[in-house]
């Protein structure tokens, strides 16, 4: 067990051996990360870094202490919100993270059926098999059972097959835009269409998509429908720390009203401390975290967003172009900055071996086994470096098989 020093240590010593300690990690400045860390670059970094800090020690819990956080909450809300197409009156709120966002919305759309569809008892969630472990997380915790789906063979949500899985204790249909493993979206408008047949309230998940996929379409892409522009969409999450470049710690759920809205807030006097009234799942909320969010997305603006994203996209394209002609199969269509690729022949995970030693701490899936990228702007300056590591690691991979998934970090 660690000890607590007797006595404190000089700052810079610490500096010091703090980002010694970094040294083993993986090397995303030089962009051979594909998972964990969006690199928007040094100006954006700049920003997060210091509007964090100037916010730091002010907390969201206090809206009538910090005016300053509730409103650049709202505004963040707002832009977002906009974003997404949701309707006059719609509502949202800043929380920790994806999982803080789908667990809240869950809680909601659960307490919406009690409320107003008059569930009583056991409660289910009817999912793609491709949506996030954060819903079965959320399921877990409040004792709903979880009903994922098994995705149709273009990888997408299985409409008909979720419909079926539906029954009156249903509180919630969900599906992903896009799903993290494959980076495609789903039948959104299908989903709406079977929400609204069944008075099913449907959470589309666009954490990794939300703060993307409005600005590849600007740029010319025909990305479908998928926001609350479907009328069926109760409740949407997006994270602020994917791609919209912001500081971690940040993510948006939305609601297509004040009313839906009003079944997340936890609101508690039971106790001597008087009124609490919390939004999330947390109590204390960093301001640091909504602060660099607010900036970040005043920073880049929706021409900074559009640009970010273009170099994303242009990467994505690259990366698609040259896994092809060595011979791997894109997974789907993808169009926005996730790409996941399988080989007909080579073994995907020794592949995937040869690359971690090479320096590349990337991902991967495992149905069906794939290579699997979450591009930053960044990446579209080592695409060359990538492509070049890859075929030789597919070279060396022969025929060798690398027995489960654990054994790709050896
Ligand atoms: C990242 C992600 C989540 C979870 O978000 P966290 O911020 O990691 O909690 C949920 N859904 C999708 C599709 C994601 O990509």
């Amino acid at each position: 067990m660690h000890k607590m020093p007797e006595k404190g240590r000089a700052w810079s010593d610490l500096r010091d051996e703090m980002i010694d300690r970094g040294s083993g990690d993986a090397k995303w400045r030089d962009g051979k990360t594909a998972v964990y860390v969006f690199n928007a670059g040094e100006d954006v970094a700049a920003v997060q870094k210091e509007a964090y800090t100037l916010y730091m020690s002010e907390n969201g819990l206090g809206p009538l202490a910090f005016p300053s956080l509730k409103q650049m909450e709202e505004e963040v809300v707002g832009m977002g919100l906009s974003l997404l197409h949701a309707p006059e009156g719609a509502h949202g709120t800043i929380t920790s993270g994806g999982t803080d966002s789908i667990t809240m919305a869950v809680k909601a759309a659960r307490d919406f059926a009690r409320a107003e569809r008059g569930l009583d008892g056991p409660a289910n969630l009817v999912a793609p098999f491709s949506a996030h472990p954060a819903f079965d997380k959320a399921a877990a915790l409040m004792d709903i059972e979880m009903r994922r789906v098994p995705v149709g063979t273009d990888l997408l949500s299985d409409v008909d097959a979720m419909a079926e899985a539906t029954d009156e204790r249903t509180i919630m249909l969900v599906g992903s835009a896009p799903s993290f493993p494959y980076g495609l979206i789903d039948h959104i408008e299908a989903l709406g269409d079977l929400a609204g047949k069944r008075n099913l309230w449907l959470h589309v998940d666009a954490c990794v998509g939300g703060y993307i996929a409005p600005f590849v379409r600007m740029n010319g892409a025909p990305i479908p429908p998928f926001d609350f522009e479907v009328v069926g969409v109760q409740s949407m999450s997006a994270d602020l720390h994917k791609y919209g470049y912001c500081a971690k710690g940040a993510s948006t759920v939305l609601f297509r009203s004040e009313d839906l809205h009003r079944y997340m807030v936890f609101d508690c006097s039971d106790w001597p401390g008087g009124r609490m009234i919390t939004p999330t799942l947390a109590g204390t909320r960093p301001g640091g975290a909504i602060s660099a969010a607010w900036a970040v997305m005043n920073f880049l603006g929706i021409e900074g967003y559009r640009h970010k994203h273009g170099l994303v996209t242009k990467a994505r394209s690259a990366v698609e172009e040259g896994v092809s002609k060595l011979g791997f199969e894109v997974l789907g269509e993808p169009q926005l900055g996730i790409v996941a690729f399988t080989h007909k022949e080579a073994d995907v995970y020794t592949v995937y071996r040869n690359m971690y030693r090479k320096g590349w701490f990337t991902s991967l899936t495992t149905d069906p086994p794939a290579l699997h990228l979450m591009l930053s702007p960044f990446h579209h300056e080592v695409v060359d470096v990538y492509l070049a590591d890859l075929q030789a690691s597919l070279a060396e991979a022969g025929s060798e098989k690398t027995e489960g998934f654990e054994a790709r970090y050896s």
